[in-house]
């Protein structure tokens, strides 16, 4: 067969050597520009390939087309492929294609990242053979390639689930639908909502669809579309209880970095997936004693005469402020700001008004969190930089505070992204330390 790959990120690439190494036909086109080490591993393997560019009339030559999850549906070429009858597929479709492994993906508007690791982490703590991809490092069809593992746990966008056909999740996890990337679904709730149902379309009545039972457009949307697979409905709602009893099962979570009832959430769906797979009680709650997250992500960063640190930096949104926020059981000192997308910060003013004793603002130009904020808070501050943040922050902070940066803004006005502001403010913190 001929193969077209539009694309070459970690996906692309994988698809495009995972292509070749079934004996097809590959050319890989990127209208961008390469990264010098995936442009290496295509000339090792003989993929012709392209940048800056698609040469439509070599990609219209391909009997089918394997899209990056990046590339628009709507491009008209593809609608033009579309209508020759050639498939328009995703990398995750094309290698699930070539594994007989168990599957595990998960998808969700928010909380992916989080549960995708926790699971895999679970499971191989459990001894399983098992790896993560999808959005995360390694693309599955790399992995493929070698097929050396019995499991994947995948993290699954809806631009990833748009591109399936037959793709069948053993163990299929939906979090929540929340609004996001309408652009790319018509402005139109219910597109995107279908987009996520995807997961399970190809699942059977031995396959397991663990959701929630607390998120209206997910339950809307159960009213009326009967699906295949069992069901596990979990509940979105947890008090702060350090216990959490799934399917029968208690779990100690007193040793669990994830913290907050929206983590609680994400870690029941994880252990009802590891459960299901076989992993013993013993095994999780060893995995949920063991587990580290990405960094950036409500990450502990020291506890400095008695004043705990958390780097939240990733959080470019006010509801994600809001999980933040609602996770804090101490009275917090809350570093935010940056480049502000418009933010309505309505939904946190209660917590800010419960939790928070000052807010130290981070940004070029913090006018707006002030006025926000100034009825709110008698404690507000600026800074220009992340250690005059960590600074000002310590004027306020007393043993049994926290001292959180959960921005609710991008960070480019002052930092390359939001790893480096994440980056800056923990080695501020540190340096306090030495
Ligand atoms: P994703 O991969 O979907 O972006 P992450 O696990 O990286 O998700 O978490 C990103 C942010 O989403 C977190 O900082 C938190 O604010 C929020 N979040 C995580 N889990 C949930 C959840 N179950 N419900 C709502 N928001 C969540």
């Amino acid at each position: 067969m001929k193969i077209a790959i539009l694309g070459g990120g970690e996906s692309g690439t994988g698809a495009a050597l995972l292509a070749k190494h079934l004996g097809h036909e590959v050319f890989l086109s990127d209208g961008g520009s390469l990264k010098e080490n995936y442009k290496a591993e295509l000339r090792d393997k003989g993929i012709p390939n392209e940048e800056g560019k698609h040469t439509w009339t070599s990609i219209f030559e391909a009997d089918e087309i394997i899209k990056s999850p990046g590339i628009p549906d709507g491009l008209p070429p593809l609608a033009e492929l579309r209508r020759l009858g050639k498939p328009v597929v995703s990398e995750i479709e094309f290698a699930s294609r070539h594994t007989s492994a168990t599957i595990i993906g998960i998808t969700g508007s928010n909380g992916k990242t989080t549960t995708t690791r926790l699971t895999h982490h679970l499971l191989k703590t459990a001894g399983y053979n098992v790896a993560i991809g999808g959005n995360i490092g390694t693309s599955f069809a790399r992995n493929i390639i070698e097929n050396k593992y019995e499991y994947y746990v995948l993290e699954l966008s809806s631009f990833q689930l748009d591109g399936i056909v037959t793709f069948r999740p053993h163990v299929a996890i939906l979090l929540n639908i929340t609004p996001d990337h309408l652009d790319r679904y018509e402005y139109k709730m219910e597109n995107y909502v279908r987009s996520k149902f995807r997961i399970a379309m190809n699942q059977q009545a031995d396959d397991l669809l663990i959701t929630n039972s607390g998120d209206p457009e997910i339950q809307e949307y159960l009213k009326s579309n009967r699906l295949a697979p069992r069901m596990i409905e979990v509940p979105n709602h947890f008090d702060s209880t350090k216990k959490l009893v799934v399917a029968g099962s208690e779990y100690d979570m007193t040793g669990c970095i994830l913290k907050g009832p929206h983590n609680f959430f994400n870690a029941s769906c994880a252990i009802h997936a590891a459960k299901s797979i076989g992993a013993s009680d013993e095994a999780i709650q060893t995995g949920l004693d063991t587990f580290v997250n990405d960094p950036h992500r409500l990450e502990f960063v020291a506890e400095i005469k008695g004043i705990e640190f958390i780097n939240d930096s990733k959080a470019t949104n006010v509801d994600s402020v809001f999980y933040a926020l609602q996770a804090m059981e101490k009275p917090v000192i809350w570093i935010a700001g940056g480049t502000d997308k418009g933010n309505d910060y309505s939904p946190i003013e209660d917590l800010i008004r419960q939790k928070v004793k000052a807010l130290i603002c981070l940004g070029v130009n913090n006018s707006k969190l002030v006025d926000v904020f100034s009825p709110i808070l008698k404690n507000i501050e600026e800074a220009r930089s992340a250690k005059e943040a960590v600074e000002r922050a310590t004027i306020y902070a007393e043993s049994g505070d926290v001292v959180l940066l959960s921005p609710a803004c991008a960070s480019f006005d002052l930092f390359k992204n939001y790893e480096d502001r994440g980056n800056q403010f923990k080695a501020a913190v540190l340096q306090m330390k030495k």
